[in-house]
């Protein structure tokens, strides 16, 4: 029997307060709330993982190592939850051979019907597959790529081969490899390259007929310089070390396959058409122009694949994709691409009575895209599937069944139910995100002055057509335009002419073991609070050092190998995972022992710890709105926009001279009260005089600018163009001033 909700009682994972909620099956419900007040920590951590648990106990055991692990959330009891599908932001990645069409199954219909009706009839799909040695081009395997060496790059023509003209790596100074071509015989090995003759340059680099003109003639065995790189770097098995990829990165060029043209299939492939195209071409043609292309096919016999494509090329349209090709590699795509690309799988299936778990659909869609995107979560739930959605987007919440709010604040602040309802009564309701939607800031009316200007000169990457523009420097501009319209790419354009510091979503601190007061370096003076107030040395109350628990050696857990299955890790039984010894734990600063600075939050440790190194390391997390995390929280489980957040305060602190920022989306996974603080952080970074350029969507921040540049008018080859640069009060006629209600 179906139940009707899904029950929820007693919660209490990270700082939820022992929540207690009923939600609908069937509904669309959005959750709302400050960041940090615990949305995550009961969407994913408790209902996802949870519901991932229970699917998992179905299966055998030697099954259910292979599939995903859920961690069981600390919950008294959770009923009513159907099989789970978390889409997210992470990005697909994938090698070469995962594209836009293998990734959403649009491929494999465009084979059957090239299988199906080509002409001439080549017979099974797999013929059209470039991942397939049946199909792929025997010249790139299906790559589409080939890679040409850039002999240009090998060598210094200022230097000559003793002050180590041989740029490539391994040829460092009196290395092995230098002195191995110094001794050749054949070389001027003092005089810069530049003068050197065309036969001796080309010797060098290629070997072969120049080598043998040569007086005297290179040794016996010589390997030119081309032939050493294909050797070291080319001719290796498909995976490379992240140091060799570097290396070929470097002194390569890859560039579309001169066999196939990009089409990544071998000729008798590539021969075969239907109505006059043929399938590689396809691949190349926009998603938008693909799908009524499609449509125009009316053979009998594939009436049912043109009928599943077309409405999957559609889907993918109406929910901001149409820019895309199906030849696209899925490693280039972004975040928000990306899990609008996993959507559309969903979209197919005909399961039923499913839960699907959204985390912010609308990152990098425009206002404009935004309503494709709620359409799309209400068709699944008309399907008869449980749709929760994590999203501070006030356009999503207003098609909710119904909105559940998360705080009321962050962190030990939080982590309670403190609105369910409809969104009408959201508006009228005394919580954070209901007075933030009641008071949004107006726009600039008077832009600051630029204190000069940078060009982005002649820029064509991507889709952009031959793009110029003057960007003013020393205050904030936004760069708009609806999704594929072409800003990352003139934002990548900026950082490759200018040298601009991209502040992005990566994660930070690579170890496990980098939290809030490793990165600050505030580890010394909290050890030093403790020293003084206990007259012990400061390594006393390391968790590295003395200070340690002697079971876990600080770690605060225990690693066990089992047999079977993955090490298991548990917390250490001997400090109950606080990583202290019993010696340590017994001094206290203002009543807390050093285990317990490691709970307090950033805001808390600002309040309570005097010390001014504590506060100056501290001070600008709490100001980029990150005061919830605690200090001993490992930045390792930080979200893509909090990692962001971080490197935000980083430069607040370090940036002496003025810089050029760029900020891809800062305001993902922010609330629109967090929205405010991180505009304030922004305009502190320009009122030092840097220059911040960000790429935006959301509303309030492009008010906030000092200059737009829009871009547009569509996406892919439909835009790429600027359609307006200046201060955002002259904003008109397009999407973005549309959004802003200027017409
Ligand atoms: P939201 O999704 O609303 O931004 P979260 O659920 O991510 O909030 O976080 C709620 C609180 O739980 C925050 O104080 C956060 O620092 C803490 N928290 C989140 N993840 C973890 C974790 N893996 N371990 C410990 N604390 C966590
Ligand atoms: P926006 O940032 O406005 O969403 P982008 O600059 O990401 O737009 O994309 C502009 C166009 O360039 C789109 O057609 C997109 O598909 C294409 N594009 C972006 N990155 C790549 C890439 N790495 N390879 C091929 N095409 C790309
Ligand atoms: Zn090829
Ligand atoms: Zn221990």
């Amino acid at each position: 029997m179906n139940e009707r909700m899904i029950r929820i009682r007693g919660a209490r994972s990270h700082n939820l307060q022992t929540v207690d909620l009923d939600l609908p099956r069937g509904a669309l419900t959005v959750f709302a709330g400050v960041s940090g007040s615990g949305k995550s920590s009961l969407v994913f951590d408790t209902i996802a993982a949870e519901a991932g648990h229970q699917v998992n106990e179905t299966y055998p055991p030697f099954l259910r190592n292979r599939l995903p692990k859920w961690t069981r959330p600390e919950a008294d009891e959770i009923t009513g939850l159907s099989p789970v599908v978390v889409i997210d932001q992470r990005r697909l990645g994938g090698n070469a051979r995962s594209t836009v069409g293998t990734v959403t199954d649009t491929w494999t219909y465009l084979r059957l019907l090239y299988s199906r009706i080509g002409t001439p009839q080549l017979g099974e799909s797999n013929r059209f597959s470039f991942n397939d040695p049946a199909g792929m081009c025997p010249t790139c395997s299906g790559l589409g790529e080939t890679v040409e060496i850039d002999t240009a790059k090998f060598l210094d023509p200022d230097r000559s081969l003793r002050e180590a003209a041989i740029l490539l790596p391994g040829f460092a100074d009196d290395g092995y490899w230098q002195s191995k071509y110094i001794d050749a015989g054949c070389f001027p090995t003092d005089l810069p390259v530049r003068e050197w003759t065309e036969d001796q340059r080309l010797a060098l680099l290629y070997g072969g007929e120049y080598a043998e003109r040569l007086d005297p003639k290179p040794p016996k065995g010589f390997e030119s310089l081309v032939a050493w790189f294909e050797r070291i770097y080319l001719r290796t098995s498909d995976t490379l070390s992240e140091h060799k990829q570097r290396a070929v990165d470097r002194f390569t060029r890859s560039g579309r396959c001169p066999d196939c043209r990009g089409e990544r299939l071998n000729a008798e492939a590539r021969a075969v058409t239907v109505r006059g195209r043929t399938i590689g071409e396809l691949a190349l043609v926009e998603v938008a122009e693909l799908a009524g292309l499609v449509a125009a096919v009316t053979e009998p016999a594939v009436a049912p694949v043109v009928a599943a494509l077309t409405e999957r090329l559609r889907a993918m349209d109406a929910i901001g994709l149409g820019y895309l090709h199906l030849g696209r590699a899925t490693a280039t795509l972004s975040g928000g691409e990306s899990q609008r690309i996993k959507t559309v799988k969903h979209l197919g299936s005909s399961l039923v009575e499913m839960l699907y778990i959204f985390d912010e659909p609308t990152v990098g869609l425009h206002p404009h895209d935004v309503d494709a995107m709620t359409g799309l979560l209400k068709r699944l739930r008309d399907k008869g599937n449980t749709v929760l959605v994590v999203e501070h987007d006030p356009a999503v919440m207003a098609v909710a069944d119904q909105i559940v709010e998360i705080g009321p604040d962050a962190g030990a602040g939080g982590g309670r139910v403190v609105f369910q309802g409809p969104f009408a009564a959201l508006r009228t309701a005394d919580t954070p995100t209901a007075k933030a939607l009641a008071s949004r800031a107006p726009e600039r009316r008077e832009p600051r002055e630029a204190a000069g200007a940078v060009t982005v000169a002649h820029a064509s990457r991507n889709n952009l057509r031959d793009v110029t523009v003057d960007l003013p420097t020393g205050v904030l501009t936004v760069l708009t335009g609806v999704a594929g319209s072409g800003k990352s790419s003139l934002a990548a354009e900026l950082v490759a002419q200018h040298g601009a510091i991209t502040v992005d979503q990566r994660p930070v601190g690579a170890n496990r073991r980098s939290t809030p007061v490793t990165y600050t370096g505030i580890a010394a003076p909290v050890r030093r609070l403790f020293a003084k107030a206990s007259g012990l040395p400061a390594k006393f109350f390391s968790a590295n050092s003395e200070g340690g628990c002697p079971e876990c050696k600080g770690l605060g857990v225990v690693y066990t190998d089992l047999a079977f299955m993955d090490g298991q890790e548990t917390v250490c039984e001997s400090c109950g995972g606080r990583r202290f010894s019993d010696e340590a734990l017994r001094h206290r600063v203002d009543g807390l022992t050093i285990a317990d600075v490691d709970d307090l939050t950033i805001a808390d440790a600002l309040d309570r710890l005097a010390d001014p190194a504590i506060r100056r390391g501290l001070r600008d997390l709490d100001r980029v709105g990150l005061g919830y995390l605690r200090l001993g929280q490992p930045l390792t489980t930080l979200s893509g926009g909090e990692c962001q957040r971080v490197k935000i305060a980083k430069e607040l602190r370090d940036a002496a001279a003025p810089s050029l920022y760029v900020l891809d989306e800062p305001t993902t996974g922010l609330h629109l009260r967090d929205t405010d603080t991180l505009l304030d952080v922004l305009d502190q970074l320009v009122d030092k005089g840097h220059t911040v350029v960000v790429i935006e969507h959301n509303l309030d921040v492009i008010r906030r600018a000092d200059w737009v540049v829009d871009l547009g008018p569509g996406a892919g080859r439909h835009g790429g163009r600027v359609l307006y640069e200046g201060p955002v009060a002259g904003l008109r006629g397009t999407p973005t001033a549309a959004a802003l209600g200027h017409d």
